[in-house]
């Protein structure tokens, strides 16, 4: 496992230890952590709202408890330690980019998207406002850099620093549907886990995750979808779990000779090994398996490229669906973006056969918040002293 334990005590500006978080702790979690404070299931669960629906960002804000709880629980250490957002890119498109403290002085990036990406997902067309949004999917990191190493990808540039943790993952969603006061159940909001890292190379604290956006802030997991570079024991798993998102498989290329050159990973787990593994995930009524296809200049762009995903899919036998996006230009990755009228072919060849194919509109390229350019600009948070 890259990167190992993630942090679980939060760091203050100046790299001391400012106390226990609090956000991320599923209810058996909370009950053993506040054990010395004897407190009734129904203190909990007014802590679990106040955590998870509420969001808020201190105990002082815990108002369903008496002051003298509240000050108790803080003198002890105790904090809520919701992540932070300590600077924001807006995109043209009104896409924004976030850096994200988590536990320690790293960053994560967030993305989030007003009106979707164009997924399948985002099917409604709904009319778009001025200033307003309808809908709108948050991009989610699960490690901070990635040991993957897909050629195509700034992430990947870091290497592996560290995975984050359960809260450390749900409380980029937290923080963000705080930014822009949004409300599951009200609003539309969906989550793909495809920000930095690989998921299922931190899968426990990524299902934690999961299941406190399901159970406590309210996100269906029809909502959600996780895209893989194609850890086989990490779909095997994930197979097995009875609260989960929608499946995506990063593919990227037609067969394992272009794939092994952009996605060295491929070498332990080849493109046969990942689909016998996806074929193991129970799938639900209506439910398909998307197959990510990152376009590069002249690698994997052409129709014959595409013919030979068709007879990729048809032996795989399973519904799936194919979502295409071209390639964004990265400092000193070495690619091109690919052609658009070789775009529109590779989808039209998928769709003659019979095979569901999307491209995928470009977001937030200006401020490398698309796919595959997210590279913690920013670095490590500037420590100061204070004044
Ligand atoms: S594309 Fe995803 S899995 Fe591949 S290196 Fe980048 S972050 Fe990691």
């Amino acid at each position: 496992m890259p990167g190992g334990e993630p942090l679980s005590t939060i760091l203050d500006a100046s790299g001391a230890p400012a106390g226990r978080r609090l956000f991320g702790l599923s209810n058996q979690q909370l009950a053993a952590t506040l054990l010395e404070f004897s407190l009734a299931p129904y203190r909990l669960r007014q802590l679990e709202i106040t955590l998870y629906r509420q969001r808020v960002e201190s105990l002082d804000e815990v108002t369903t408890w008496p002051k003298e709880l509240r000050d108790r629980v803080a003198a002890a250490g105790f904090q809520v330690g919701m992540p932070r957002i300590v600077e924001t890119f807006r995109s043209v498109d009104g896409t924004e980019r976030y850096l994200i403290a988590g536990d320690d002085r790293q960053t994560v990036e967030t993305v989030w998207m007003p009106e979707g990406d164009d997924s399948p997902q985002d099917d409604e067309d709904r009319p778009n406002e001025p200033g307003a949004w309808s809908r709108a999917t948050i991009c989610v990191s699960s490690q901070i850099g990635c040991a993957v190493n897909c050629q195509f990808c700034l992430t990947a540039r870091l290497g592996i620093i560290r995975n984050l943790s359960a809260g450390e993952i749900a409380g980029q969603v937290a923080a963000v549907l705080n930014r822009h006061k949004a409300e599951p159940g009200r609003d539309r909001i969906n989550l793909v886990f495809m920000g930095m890292g690989e998921p299922f190379l931190n899968f426990d604290a990524f299902m934690a995750a999961v299941r406190l956006l399901v159970e406590q802030v309210g996100i269906p997991e029809s909502r959600m979808t996780v895209s893989t570079s194609g850890i086989v024991p990490g779909i095997l798993r994930f197979a097995q779990e009875p609260v989960r998102p929608r499946l995506a498989i990063s593919l990227n290329a037609p067969n394992n000779t272009v794939r092994e050159a952009v996605m060295p990973i491929t070498r332990k787990w080849d493109i046969a090994e990942v689909i016998e593994a996806v074929r193991k995930v129970p799938l639900r009524p209506r439910e398909r398996i998307t197959f990510e296809y990152v376009l590069l200049g002249g690698v994997n762009d052409q129709g014959e490229h595409a013919d030979e995903v068709v007879k990729l899919i048809r032996r795989a036998n399973f519904p799936a669906k194919v979502n295409l996006i071209a390639w964004n230009p990265g400092p000193d990755v070495p690619f091109t973006m690919p052609r658009p009228e070789d775009v529109a072919v590779f989808q039209q060849r998928l769709r003659e056969q019979g095979i569901p194919a999307f491209v995928r509109r470009p977001r937030g390229r200006d401020i490398y918040a698309a796919c595959g350019q997210l590279k913690q600009t920013g670095g490590l948070l500037e420590i100061r002293k204070p004044a």
